[in-house]
């Protein structure tokens, strides 16, 4: 296994910054005062796409060679790395096709097809639909580019850390949702190169926690997939794991679970309070900021608002009340 080197970071925010937003670290007044911390929070909602996941994809396009760009990127996803992909290939005209299983509702297939994805529908769930990009990579030469297990996409995704820390240098807790823990890992790794004092906390549903699981037995282990509220944090980090699972153990401070009554009252409140439309993978770190005792009252917490991709008659059941 191996590590991330802070440098990549560097180089992925000097790269992505022109085609990507540099999202604005806010502060939540409403938040701050009902939970007793200084919350800040950090809009990804807003990145083209409605995730993060435009960092990495943006930073693994542009380090293609020319004969990459020609034969075209390939990959599965679940959730949002699939239209980001295809958002990134389409701005250099690299042909993207994403896997999707036949579990993928029809609102997502569409939303890779019209941002110019080539959509292949094969398998009953995510680990067919990777099986299938990778006999798509193997027969039609197409490059593969993993969700979050490859070094440019956690690179590109901690870049979201440098930020944090430019933004806000005397920062005590950061909150990053977790999944794969591509996020999580360039986060890490960006956080505490600059201020190795901060806490770094991952946060995911207390349901299919892979990663949670695979910490505590102290290798990559697989969960089975469960639906949740937070749908774009389900799925497994790897058996064959090579970047996030030992970055994640080495350098995160913590790894927080949290019910499906906290995220749906996050999405809420985050609605409520601060007028944002948040998914529930979003609004984790809220969550656990309403559940347990994370850090010292009084201190400064940045809470990374990951994605905003959720259908409305999920986010008007939750934000109303009206059951999840
Ligand atoms: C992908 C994703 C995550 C988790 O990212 P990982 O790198 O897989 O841990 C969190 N929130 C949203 C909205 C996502 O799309």
């Amino acid at each position: 296994m191996a590590k991330i080197d802070p440098c990549e970071i560097e180089g992925a925010c000097r790269r992505i910054a022109p085609h990507i937003l540099r999202t604005p670290l806010v502060h939540a007044a409403g938040l701050s005062k009902m939970l007793g911390h200084a919350i800040y929070l950090k809009l990804e909602t807003l990145q083209e796409t409605g995730s993060f996941k435009v960092r990495g994809a943006t930073n693994a396009v542009l380090q293609l060679s020319q004969a990459e760009r020609r034969r075209g990127v390939v990959t599965a996803s679940s959730g949002n790395h699939g239209p980001a992909l295809a958002w990134a290939a389409g701005k250099f005209g690299v042909r993207a096709v994403v896997c999707l299983s036949e579990m993928v509702p029809g609102n997502k297939i569409q939303n890779v097809r019209a941002l110019g994805g080539e959509v292949r529908i094969t398998g009953k769930d995510y680990d067919e639909s990777v099986q299938q990009s990778l006999r798509l990579a193997k027969e039609d030469g197409l490059v593969r580019i993993h969700a979050f297990d490859d070094p440019r996409i956690v690179a590109g995704a901690g870049s979201i850390g440098v930020e944090i820390v430019e933004d806000l240098p005397g920062v005590d807790t950061v909150l990053v949702p977790l999944s794969g823990g591509g996020l999580l890992a360039g986060v890490a790794t960006a956080v505490k190169t600059v201020r190795p004092q901060a806490r770094v906390v991952g946060v995911t549903m207390d349901r299919g926690a892979s990663m949670y699981e695979s910490i505590k037995a102290g290798q990559p282990s697989q969960v089975a997939e469960v639906p949740s509220l937070a749908d774009a944090l389900g799925g497994n980090i790897g058996l064959d794991n090579r970047w996030t699972f030992e970055t994640v153990r080495d350098l995160v401070d913590d790894i927080v679970l949290v019910s499906e009554d906290m995220i749906a009252l996050a999405m809420r409140l985050l609605f409520v309070s601060q007028g944002l439309v948040v998914e529930g993978a979003g609004a984790v770190g809220i969550a656990a900021l309403l559940g347990a005792a994370i850090s010292e009252p009084g201190e400064r917490c940045a809470a990374i608002i990951t994605g905003r991709n959720v259908d409305p008659e999920t986010f008007g059941a939750t934000v109303s009340g009206l059951g999840t």
